[in-house]
């Protein structure tokens, strides 16, 4: 079933005003969505410039553990309880487990039918001259291996690193990230925690630095790059329509306190 409403959301200076509008707006679309496809339609094929949102619920169609909401823990944590600067500052070793054991698990994943209609979505509609960007929650990368190309990853990306000396941020596949975490990460309760050294966690390449790499995502209690949320910002105010495509969406409009939206249409798609 896809249920939908029109709203639009007037550009403004003033971002506690923004905000306050587009959670009016997601109130209206929690309670009242339509599905009247035919005008649906009618506003998509009009569309020259389309945002999609998504978030964990995308991923999580195609089994990807997102560690939130009922059973939803590696060992005995959540995610985050471990994906916070002071978790990894308290205790890298555990961390990086538990980070290993994300990137190895995306090898057992492939995108869904969510993934790749977005990312056919893009194809077709590119080749029209209309432009479709994702902008996404999920660091896991299914929206590139199904083809999508304009993406922007307000989280980060689980196959990305960043140096906590020298700041470099490089992407990184290797399986496994080091050898110390061959075969750890078990996500069972029961499981021993590795207790790795520092020296042997993934270290910087640079030989000059060698300082200790950290997941290049956005941890709980850290902000979202601001380079990334002005390109977000900017797509949003020059969409004419954006799909949002998650579990909840008042979580996702969160995020964007800050952003300007300027006529807007916000479609909600239910059960896809
Ligand atoms: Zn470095």
């Amino acid at each position: 079933m896809i249920g939908f409403r029109n709203i639009t959301a007037k550009a403004t200076q003033s971002k506690g005003r923004i905000f306050k509008e587009v959670m009016k707006m997601a109130e209206n679309i929690q309670t009242r969505p339509s599905s009247d496809m035919a005008a649906f339609r009618e506003k998509f094929d009009k569309a020259k410039h389309i945002v999609v949102l998504t978030g964990a619920g995308v991923s999580a169609e195609s089994g990807v553990p997102t560690f939130r909401g009922a059973g939803g823990f590696w060992r005995k944590w959540r995610a985050q309880e471990l994906a916070s600067p002071d978790a990894f500052a308290d205790n890298p070793s555990l961390v990086w487990e538990f980070y290993h054991y994300r990137r190895e698990v995306m090898g057992s994943k492939e995108p869904n039918k969510a993934h790749i209609a977005i990312a056919e979505c893009e194809k077709r509609l590119g080749k029209q001259g209309r432009r479709v960007v994702v902008i996404t929650q999920n660091i896991d990368e299914l929206h590139k291996r199904a083809g999508s190309e304009n993406i922007i990853e307000l989280h980060g990306n689980l196959f990305t690193t960043r140096c906590t000396k020298c700041e470099e941020i490089v992407k990184n596949y290797d399986s496994p990230i080091c050898e110390a975490l061959r075969g750890k990460g078990e996500p069972t309760p029961e499981t021993q925690d590795a207790r790795i050294k520092h020296e042997d966690l993934p270290r910087c390449k640079k030989t000059s630095c060698n300082g200790l790499l950290r997941p290049h995502v956005v941890w709980f209690g850290e902000g979202l790059y601001p380079e990334i949320l002005q390109a977000a910002d900017r797509e949003l105010d020059e969409c004419d329509l954006c799909l949002v495509v998650m579990l909840s969406l008042i979580l996702y409009l969160h995020v964007y306190e800050g952003c300007t939206m300027r006529d807007v249409q916000y479609v909600r798609y239910l059960d896809i």
